[in-house]
């Protein structure tokens, strides 16, 4: 192997090391509660068999509480019909099926449905419900962190300090509290359609800086004995972690969304500040290495239309050359505001050419119609009042 090789691949471990290093600093809390209880939900197979045969129960038992979790969603104990009262007693005192509290719940005139919901730390996080307006079905986006270490211009979580990592009973956990609003239960199997038909990985925090939470919970999720969404039902949005893009795509598999935003690196070194370290050109080659995309699973170039800043006709032509050759689509985000925010919304005539001119490149350029902009639900919209608690660590991007 050339020595350059070598060279890179060794940044890259190390540059997957300081990542993870990094992480640990803002870790969620444990699974016990005050009580000394341990919350099920969350654990891998292998973590439920741990716990299972510390109390002398056998492994497969593991399968009935899986079902009973993650297909029923029960949160209680003595209604698992299939396990006989002691047993039931014997696991109530040690264990609880905990759900993140939703403590505001508001539902938007175009009935886009925004939580608050708030961990046992008392740390909070938002998820949205989008619902298709004619299906039965829907996305539901959910968070990965309380706060971002990046602080993208024109997003609104991005003022917000990253407080910690959500754990992977916090991530799984806002989907199924997500799913008791509308009692979607039991989980519906296979192709039966369902409103919670989707997760995007949008909402606050970036997942790839919270990739062992985030995988572990996308894993209980795709399991097909509970909830059973499968890979090509979930999509990761990233701003741009170029090296755990290759981790992601390798052991996930799910489908990737890119914030692009801007074609030069001058623009997009101040709107998405990690592409000082990521540049665009290697962000692009991260893209075309990505396994499993093809025409009938493309990436997703997210591109926030901002007024006079990224919404040229030159800029559109730029953004065809760059992702020539790539199954690509690109969705055209109409600028959401926020309080304090710098930026306007492109004029719908600019929206219009933009995406004429990528289409015309036959790259499927769709507008994103904002949803919940009312009840400030829409991307980039996203923010809490929780602060980090001890003195702010400071880590560079
Ligand atoms: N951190 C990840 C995922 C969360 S953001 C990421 O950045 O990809 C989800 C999407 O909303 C991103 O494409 C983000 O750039 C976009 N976004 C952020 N602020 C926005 C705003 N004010 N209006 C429209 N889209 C915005
Ligand atoms: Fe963080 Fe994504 Fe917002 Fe950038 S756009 S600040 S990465 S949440």
């Amino acid at each position: 192997m050339p020595p350059e090789v070598n060279a890179i691949t060794d940044l890259t471990k190390a540059e997957r090391e300081r990542i993870l290093a990094k992480s640990a600093l803002f870790d969620p809390p444990d699974a016990a509660l005050a009580d000394g209880r341990r919350d099920l939900v969350g654990m891998d197979r292998e973590e439920l068999g741990a716990e299972l045969a510390a109390i002398g129960e056998k492994p497969f038992r593991v399968k009935q509480l899986w079902h009973w979790i993650y297909h029923q969603g029960v949160t209680d104990f003595s209604r698992m019909s299939s396990i006989a009262r002691p047993l039931q007693e014997k696991l109530a005192e040690r264990f609880v099926i905990g759900r993140p509290d939703p403590v505001v719940v508001q539902t938007s005139t175009d009935e886009t449905r925004k939580f608050l919901f708030r961990f046992r730390d008392g740390q909070e996080a938002e998820t949205v419900y989008i619902p298709d307006p004619v299906e039965d079905r829907g996305a539901v986006c959910i968070s990965s962190q309380v706060g971002c270490t990046l602080s993208c211009r024109f997003c609104h979580t991005g003022t917000q300090t990253l407080v910690r990592n959500l754990g992977a009973p916090e991530i799984v956990g806002q989907f199924m509290a997500a799913r008791d609003s509308y009692g979607e239960w039991p989980s519906p199997k296979g192709e039966t359609p369902r409103l919670l038909s989707t997760i995007v990985l949008m909402g606050m925090g970036e997942p790839l800086y919270n990739y062992t939470n985030v995988s572990k919970a996308m894993r209980i999720v795709m399991d097909g004995e509970g909830i059973g969404l499968s890979r090509r039902r979930i999509t990761l949005s990233t701003s741009g972690v170029v090296p755990m893009m290759d981790r992601a795509g390798a052991e996930l598999g799910v489908n990737l969304a890119v914030s692009l935003h801007a074609v030069t690196n001058e623009l997009r070194d101040v709107l998405v500040p990690l592409n000082r370290k990521y540049p665009i050109e290697e962000l692009i080659a991260a893209c075309r290495r990505y396994p499993g995309s093809s025409n009938a699973r493309r990436i997703t170039f997210e591109y926030v239309m901002l007024k006079g800043v990224n919404d040229s006709a030159a800029e559109a032509r730029e953004l065809v050359r760059l992702i020539a050759g790539l199954p690509a689509k690109v969705n055209l985000i109409p600028f959401n505001p926020w309080p304090g925010s710098q930026y306007e919304t492109s004029t719908p005539a600019a929206v219009a050419k933009f995406s004429r001119i990528v289409s015309d490149a036959g790259i499927s350029a769709p507008v994103r119609t904002p949803r919940g902009r009312d009840i400030s639900a829409a991307c980039g919209q996203l923010k809490t009042d929780s602060k980090r608690e001890r003195t702010a660590i400071s880590v560079p991007v």
